[in-house]
């Protein structure tokens, strides 16, 4: 993996965040700084998991740090391994080039052990470099002995018990906001009772929701996150990574701010919403007198988009009522969805860095994104002529076999731009939108009697508009001016309009997906029926013809058809022979003016 040299891969402008770990380092707080990206493989990742991505994988880059991806994998009942590896090949793209500088991965397998030092126990697990051989991400699961001996402790310190009351009585007792709770019947249990029986509930002992162990905290906390929460519950269910060995699992409070801990994290960055589980993360790690240093959580804002859906929970109802083809649909705002559709991992790197760290929630304009990709694969795209919705034009003076091998640019934007040859031929295909037999106003494209340029040939003139018995247009039959070549006496001849097209006997078919945003409306989340926003036009699909050279197109490429938009060809429906191709974005933003194109 090579270190990309864009703009968009280049230090991130600074932050709150930013400015802490700068005074961290500075301060010698810490020798070296350790993040971690934690998700839950319950989903895919979207492109709010990528700010966070960008954040947690760009503090470690930029201070020659370490970020671990970890999988924050302890409710089994929602996780699979199909998310876990989708998610590992998401991060692997969005920040390949970075990771041989920041990736935090671990000998796989391991777990993390006792080190028994100043007679303390000690969990330390360091990471391996990326492209040690089995190297893998951390799992929140490889801990869960640590976990529960870490339990144990608590329970020693009276500062853990074994609690009875079910769900909904917990629920209750746990008050409100405004109404403080009420202590549980058996928050007194001797340590002894708590160590026996807790050690029943891991044996498998009581079924699901008899039990549970619960921080002895304060029932009168104004912070009801602190009102003795739940550190362990009960589920007879089989783990995805921890396999069949547990029928206790840790909630995410207790797990996450110990993962952390054990993997030497020094800043837990996460979303707003945990800053009120910020004094619990402090409590456990306290009340457990940790003989290393202790990591500290901060917030910022999540990534909202106009015009996207990013709750996993909705997500996975589109999936599941197929209306859209799977998780990795051109459409979905997921990581496997934009790589589906040509996006540039660049492109949304380059979006979280425009919109920044702060601790304010907003909706960001999608059409910064849009501009991200446009501003991406204009640097990247090679150029290429197609036809969409074609017409036919027939140069009545050039021979029926004559094949002229026209110069085009592939790369307007480099240096020192290459070119391809494109065959010229007597019927060749234009837009049909091109062609306007009473034009409007202003219209400098073709019309009876009228002139335009075929870009890197020559100017034609339109000298008959044949049509058939319905009226419709069928076929234009045009003079071509040859002189107006490139290289010709007439070159620079001037005519106002220039219009893209495909030889007509050389071209290849294929399917284009003219794929859009998938909601007509802003804020398609703001009502529980948002299914009803699907724009219906957001993946119209139609047969077009392409110059020849695109029939040798592979899925790395990316293409800009000039003056229609940029694709690529997609990586799951195209086959030998049969090419499918992605709108990944027009050129222009056709929202802007408040309609649908
Ligand atoms: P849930 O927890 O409901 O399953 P989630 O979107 O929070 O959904 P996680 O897997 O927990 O999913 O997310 C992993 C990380 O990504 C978390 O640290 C979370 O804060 C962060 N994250 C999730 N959504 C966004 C977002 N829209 N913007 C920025 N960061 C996000
Ligand atoms: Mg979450």
């Amino acid at each position: 993996m090579s270190v990309e040299n864009t703009a968009s891969s280049g230090p991130a402008p600074s932050d709150f965040i930013r400015d802490i770990v700068a005074k961290d380092l500075a301060d010698k707080r810490y020798q070296k700084i350790v993040t971690r990206f934690p998700p839950e493989p319950n989903g895919y990742l979207h492109l709010g998991h990528a700010k966070s991505i960008c954040l947690n994988f760009g503090l470690a880059r930029e201070n020659q740090g370490q970020c671990n991806l970890r999988f924050d994998d302890t409710n089994p009942t929602k996780e699979e391994v199909e998310y876990v590896d989708a998610i590992t090949a998401d991060v692997d793209w969005l920040i390949a080039g970075w990771a041989d500088h920041c990736l935090g991965l671990k000998p796989k397998g391991a777990v993390p052990r006792k080190q028994s030092q100043d007679g303390r126990d000690d969990y330390h697990l360091p990471a391996v470099p990326p492209g040690t051989a089995d190297a893998e991400p951390f799992f929140a699961s490889d801990n869960f002995e640590a976990l529960y001996d870490f339990a144990v402790a608590l329970i020693r310190k009276g500062k853990a018990y074994v609690c009875d009351l079910s769900p909904k009585e917990t629920d209750e007792y746990r008050g409100a906001p405004d109404k403080p709770g009420r202590e549980s019947p058996w928050r007194n249990r001797s340590v002894d009772e708590n160590l026996d029986l807790f050690q029943q509930m891991r044996a498998g002992e009581f079924p699901d929701g008899a039990r549970s162990l619960r921080a002895r905290i304060d029932m009168a906390s104004p912070n009801v996150w602190l009102r003795d929460p739940l550190l362990y519950r009960i589920r007879h269910t089989a783990h995805h990574h921890a396999g069949d060995k547990w029928c206790i699992y840790p909630l995410y409070d207790y797990a996450h701010c110990l993962s952390d801990y054990i993997e030497g994290i020094t800043h837990s960055v996460c979303t707003l919403e945990f800053e009120v589980h910020r004094p619990l993360y402090d409590w456990i790690l306290a009340a457990l007198e940790l003989p290393r240093p202790l990591p500290h959580q901060y917030e910022f804002a999540k990534l909202n988009l106009s015009y996207t859906i990013f709750s996993k929970r909705r997500l996975l109802q589109l999936v599941q009522e197929k209306l859209v083809d799977g998780w990795d649909d051109p459409r979905m705002p997921t990581l496997s969805g934009a790589r589906r559709r040509g996006i540039p991992a660049a492109a949304i790197r380059r979006l979280a860095a425009l919109v920044g760290v702060t601790k304010y929630d907003g909706v960001t304009d999608v059409a910064l994104f849009e501009h991200a990709i446009r501003e991406e694969l204009n640097g990247l795209a090679q150029r290429r002529l197609a036809v969409l919705r074609p017409l036919k034009v027939v140069l009545t003076n050039l021979a029926p076999d004559e094949i002229i091998e026209v110069d085009a640019t592939n790369d307007p934007q480099a240096e020192h731009p290459t070119t391809r040859r494109v065959p010229f031929t007597r019927e060749v295909l234009i837009e049909s939108d091109d062609f306007a037999e009473v034009p409007p106003p202003k219209y400098f494209r073709l019309k009876p009697g009228g002139e335009v340029r075929l870009k890197y040939a020559c100017i034609i003139r339109c000298e008959e508009v044949v049509k058939d018995a319905s009226g419709t247009v069928t076929e234009l039959r045009c003079t071509a001016d040859l002189s107006t070549r490139s290289g010709g006496p007439n070159s620079d001849r001037k005519v106002k309009g220039t219009i893209h097209w495909v030889s007509a006997t050389r071209a290849i078919d294929a399917e284009v997906r003219l794929y859009d945003r998938l909601f007509t409306v802003a804020e398609p989340g703001a009502t529980e029926d948002f299914k009803q926003f699907i724009n219906p036009h957001s993946a119209d699909v139609i047969r077009a013809k392409l110059e020849p050279s695109l029939g040798a197109a592979t899925t790395e490429d990316r293409f800009q058809f000039e003056r229609i938009g940029y694709f690529n060809l997609d990586p799951k429906d195209s086959s030998a022979g049969r090419p499918v191709f992605n709108r990944t974005i027009s050129l222009k933003d056709t929202w802007a003016k408040g309609g649908k194109p």
